[in-house]
């Protein structure tokens, strides 16, 4: 067996390892709104501190999940996390914003992920329209008839859907006219040099315009700078999520984050 192997079967045994031992945990970045400068969500990044190797990024744990049943389980344990900090906000006497979670396409397509999602939400009593599914444009590339079920049930139990790193992979017009998207995520590739590379600026204004000519809202990722910020703005992009605003901070600094109310 090669190290590669070797490796993932090692952070495969290892990550279920730490679903059982709450090694995990969730950090939520906020997402805020261009016109009025409000908190309008937060996206939940998972966060994994290894005992010996120490933080293992979600770009290389996710992956692994992915080529086995463990996306299903820690896509649970997630979703069933983000629902418990919500109840615990909400029991602070806070009104948390739309929490944004991601879901891996792989795990979209497990069984019966629709009934699965919607019994945990309602067993700990989150509605749907609390969170958002951020769903990246991989999944475009499974076209199936069980795909446009998923996502027309989504709407039906009314659930918030994002299309995720938008223009890094499979975009085509026709999907966005397709399935029901209500947010597109532009990528940070494309926001990282703006407002100074010509052709990201094109893109971005582009996609923001043809986004709201279909009536979609627009999120733009990993903004740092307060240029980028402007630029953004001045081009009518509804909401920015990035370090210029906030990193992603821990479910405690996301508590103290939202008693402040902060305006940007
Ligand atoms: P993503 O969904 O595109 O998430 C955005 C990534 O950009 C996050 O990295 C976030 O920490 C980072 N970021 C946010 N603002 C900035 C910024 O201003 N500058 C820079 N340079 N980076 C910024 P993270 O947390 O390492 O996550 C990486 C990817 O792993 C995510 O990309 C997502 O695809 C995946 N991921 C993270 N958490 C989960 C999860 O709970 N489930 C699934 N299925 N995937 C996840
Ligand atoms: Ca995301
Ligand atoms: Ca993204
Ligand atoms: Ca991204």
């Amino acid at each position: 067996m090669n190290t590669v192997e070797q490796d993932s079967i090692d952070i495969e045994a290892e990550l279920n390892f730490a679903i059982d031992t709450s090694a995990l945990h969730l950090h939520y970045q906020p997402t805020v709104d261009l016109q009025t400068g409000l908190v309008v969500g937060a996206e939940a990044l998972l966060r994994w501190q290894h005992p010996i190797h120490g933080r293992i990024p979600p770009a290389v744990l996710i992956p692994v999940a992915e080529k086995s049943d463990l996306i299903v389980r820690l896509g649970e344990w997630i979703i069933k996390q983000v629902c418990k900090d919500i109840a615990h906000w909400n029991m602070a006497g806070l009104t948390p914003p739309c929490i944004a979670i991601n879901i891996s396409p792989i795990q979209l397509q497990s069984n019966d992920f629709n009934n699965r999602l919607s019994g945990i939400l309602e067993s700990m009593t989150v509605t749907p329209d609390k969170v958002s599914l951020e769903i990246t444009e991989q999944i475009l590339m499974y076209r199936s008839d069980s795909i446009d079920k998923a996502f027309s049930d989504f709407k039906k139990q009314g659930f918030i859907l994002a299309l995720d790193d938008f223009g890094t992979g499979y975009s085509a017009l026709s999907y966005l006219k397709h399935y029901p998207f209500d947010y597109v995520k532009i990528d940070q590739s494309f926001v990282q040099e703006l407002p100074h590379n010509l052709d990201d600026a094109s893109i971005t204004r582009a996609v923001i315009s043809m986004a709201h000519s279909l009536g979609i809202k627009v999120i733009a990722e990993g903004v740092e700078t307060e240029a980028q910020c402007k630029f953004l703005s001045d081009n009518m992009c509804d909401q920015i999520q990035g370090h210029f605003f906030a990193k992603p901070l821990s479910s405690e600094h996301m508590q103290l984050f939202l008693q402040e109310k902060p305006f940007l």
